[in-house]
């Protein structure tokens, strides 16, 4: 069965980094560039169909092209800058009118299943569909407060979604053992140089 936005009812939270459930599932397709050292996942419209496939977001049949790679990769950049304003980044016009146009171009809608549970489901189908999915787990996310600890790292050159599980809400890097070492190192040669 397809991903369907309300199919995960609990979002239960695995270690520090990494969200389970429709929050995981946002978490994965933003993260499926590292922005800073690489790989790209999605690098290949064969590459994003298998993508959309094993996340059970697309069916296996229709194909994928170039132009639907873009539109996937623009949705998953515009995901990473709501996800921003969660570490109190701005959230950009821009942004916020490409997961509008997604949302319309999958023809989300709200459908009640045979449960009696209502759902937002996509009339479109291949990549457009699976970007609506995509946007109906953003919806799903955002209404539970666990969305708040999806953050960004605050390295400008790495902004990896991380789930922060701090007792306190404050973490600010997607792990202490790279980026924020690296900051610290970074700070630390400043200020030496400052005082030399
Ligand atoms: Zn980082």
């Amino acid at each position: 069965m397809l991903f369907s936005g309300y199919a995960y009812n609990h979002l239960e939270m695995a270690d520090r980094d990494t969200a389970t459930g429709v929050l995981g599932l946002i978490q994965a397709f933003v993260n499926s560039v590292d922005l800073q050292d690489g790989p790209e996942e999605l690098s290949h419209p064969d590459a994003l169909k298998a993508w959309l496939v094993a996340h059970e977001l697309m069916e296996a049949g229709p194909s994928v092209s170039e132009a639907d790679l873009r539109h996937a990769i623009a949705v998953r950049e515009a995901i990473r800058g709501v996800i921003g304003a969660n570490t109190g980044g701005r959230v950009y016009p821009l942004d916020v009118a490409t997961l509008n146009e997604a949302a319309s171009a999958s023809r989300l809608r709200a459908r009640f299943g045979a449960d009696g549970k209502a759902r937002l489901e996509p009339e479109a189908t291949g990549v457009a569909g699976a970007m609506g999915r995509v946007v109906a787990g953003v919806f799903t996310a955002m209404a539970d407060e666990a969305w708040a600890r999806l953050k960004l790292c605050s390295s400008p050159t790495c902004r990896w979604a991380f789930y922060d599980s701090s007792r306190n809400h404050s973490s600010r890097w997607c792990t202490m053992a790279t980026c924020g070492n690296r900051q610290k190192a970074r700070r630390f040669r400043e200020r030496t140089r400052a005082t030399a």
